[in-house]
């Protein structure tokens, strides 16, 4: 990517409405993306990403001097952040009340640009009920030398799976190696339970193909394998937004993705500093559909995880 193509074609994009300290720093070399680009890109896209991080407790990742720098996670508010950033205590285990951070507007999403913010990470649950998850993610992770048709096979053996006990699949690029695949779901079930149905999910699909899949997290054993990471389904994980750039060269997206790209020839790269080359795909967001969605877990398909 050449940095001055990019910047060319964002300059066309309405400027999000916040304000910003030296707009024109550099968060990706490689793309040459601005903070101003930054700020604009949320402002394009909180649409359709809002209804996935709204109101819901979020890890942002920020990077103050680009990502080709030292980046750290952010969990809690302090007193530094941008307006319309809220806050929702959370208990630890140890009953200590912690507040998170938690944003509803366009606005806020794009003053995230001002703090350097390269990823937002919201939990599997809302505010309002946060014991409750309502999404499950399937975390596909591939081993480095996997084809993207394996890992596209895969995603698909998930859905079909799902689709075997009544449960509509999402699908959405990470901007790294793997993909997502994502389950609305009404908030019902506590976390332990979430966890238990998901880890059951990945284990019979290990036993069904044990030479291509792997449901514990040894990186040695993965070789040639795609590890079924279910534990993003845990109290207090996130896994990255919807819509949301990467703190990784080039400052990639993770995209939705509608079940069809899995014919794509390769893995496809959508990056904020050409977004001007693939934002038509927001005309169809395929996520859409997800929004007030209400599908549950089949009784017996939960049965099997809570006799065990
Ligand atoms: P990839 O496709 O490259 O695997 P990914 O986003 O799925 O991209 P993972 O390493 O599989 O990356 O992590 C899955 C999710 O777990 C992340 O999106 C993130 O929300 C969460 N996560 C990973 N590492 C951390 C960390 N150090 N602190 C907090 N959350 C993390
Ligand atoms: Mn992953
Ligand atoms: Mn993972």
């Amino acid at each position: 990517v050449k940095g001055g193509v990019a910047a060319k074609n964002l300059t066309t994009m309405e400027h999000a409405p916040v304000r910003l300290t030296h707009p024109s720093k550099i968060l990706d070399e490689t793309s040459g993306l601005t903070k101003q680009m930054l700020a604009d890109y949320y402002w394009a896209v909180a649409e359709d990403m809002l209804p996935h991080i709204a109101d819901r407790p979020l890890s942002l990742v920020r990077c103050p001097e680009g990502s080709g720098k030292p980046c750290f996670f952010q969990k809690h508010v302090n007193a530094m952040l941008p307006p319309g950033i809220g806050s929702v205590d959370i208990a630890d285990k140890n009953g200590k009340i912690e507040p998170y951070i938690t944003l509803s507007t366009a606005e806020a999403l794009a003053g995230l640009a001002q703090m350097g913010v390269l990823e937002v990470h919201p939990w599997g649950s809302r505010n309002e009920d946060l014991e409750h998850p309502d999404r499950l993610i399937f975390d596909l992770d591939p081993d480095e030398t996997l084809d993207w048709n394996v890992l596209t096979g895969a995603a698909a053996d998930v859905r079909k799976r799902l689709k075997a006990i009544g449960l509509e699949s999402f699908l959405k690029t990470t901007g790294g190696k793997g993909l997502h695949v994502v389950v609305p779901i009404a908030p019902k079930l506590d976390w332990p339970e979430a966890k238990e149905f998901a880890h059951e999910f990945v284990n019979v699909m290990e036993k069904a193909n044990p030479s291509l899949y792997l449901t514990k997290m040894t990186k040695s054993a993965r070789k040639g394998k795609i590890y079924l990471d279910y534990l993003r389904n845990e109290r207090g994980a996130t896994s990255v937004a919807p819509f949301s750039p990467r703190a990784r060269a080039g400052g990639p997206v993770s995209l939705p993705l509608k079940w069809s790209d899995l014919k794509l020839p390769e893995r496809p790269v959508f990056r904020v500093a050409e977004f001007e080359s693939w934002k038509g795909r927001l005309k169809t967001d395929p996520w859409k559909a997800m929004v007030g969605m209400k599908q549950s877990i089949p009784a017996e398909a939960l049965d099997r995880v809570r006799t065990r």
